[in-house]
């Protein structure tokens, strides 16, 4: 008989709980249940943090950008993150060194995602031709950015949100009425998801 994997195995088990474990030492850990159907169950957390004990653990690393850029010493900020103009996305660690996604220190209210990742890529593409021509990168772009939840096969949570970004004040600012997240998990939300998924896919990799 086959294994069954560590999900089957915590639904089918009605004692089964999951944690989520950030295991950054001054980040605390979190325990979640995350099928209705199972019994509230007490996870065993040292007062430190370090210690989980449950059924299955999702143990989530100290967020930090990839080794290259830590080696390099392009994770100038706190040698966790990569410093950039976030107009240009060069590095302030290394002239002519532009770096993008989830390694870069972001501003406030930027998320970390796939879509703003693709956002990055734009601006930081944009900013180039203008840096080769010796023009000034615009200031002009707007960062959308959605982030969809699956909380089963065919419901999803959708969150999104539109920035602008401030080179005065060095931050993003949201753009007013853009913020938004599903009143619940639906099914029609799981429609917009595919579509997603497909719309970046497409502008990404053709
Ligand atoms: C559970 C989960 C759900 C998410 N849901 C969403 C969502 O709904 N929407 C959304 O937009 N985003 C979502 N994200 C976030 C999204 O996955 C990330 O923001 C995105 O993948 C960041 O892209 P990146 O290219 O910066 O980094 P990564 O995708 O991490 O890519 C970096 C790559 O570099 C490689 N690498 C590292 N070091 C080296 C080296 N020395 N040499 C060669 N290669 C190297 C790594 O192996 C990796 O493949 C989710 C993330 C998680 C974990």
């Amino acid at each position: 008989m086959p294994m069954p994997t560590l999900a089957a195995r915590a639904r089918s088990s009605k004692r089964s709980g999951v944690s989520v474990m950030l295991a950054s030492s001054n980040i605390a850990p979190v325990s979640i249940q995350p099928m209705s159907m199972l019994a509230p169950i007490p996870s065993s957390l040292s007062a430190s943090g370090d210690k989980v004990k449950d059924d299955v653990l999702n143990v989530v690393p100290p967020q930090r950008a990839a080794a290259i850029a830590v080696q390099t010493e392009l994770a100038n900020a706190d040698k966790r993150w990569c410093e950039v103009d976030l107009l240009t996305f060069e590095s302030t660690q290394a002239k002519y060194v532009h770096v993008l996604g989830d390694a870069i220190k972001t501003s406030p209210l930027m998320r970390k995602s796939g879509h703003m990742a693709n956002q990055h890529a734009k601006v930081c593409a944009a900013a180039v031709v203008d840096l080769l021509q010796a023009r000034a990168p615009s200031q002009q772009a707007l960062w959308s950015n959605a982030c969809c939840s699956f909380i089963n096969e065919n419901e999803v949570i959708r969150s999104a949100s539109v920035l602008t970004y401030s080179a005065a004040r060095k931050r993003h600012q949201l753009v007013p009425g853009s913020e938004g997240i599903s009143a619940g998990p639906s099914q029609q939300e799981c429609i917009h998801a595919h579509d997603w998924a497909s719309n970046i896919w497409s502008d990404m990799l053709s």
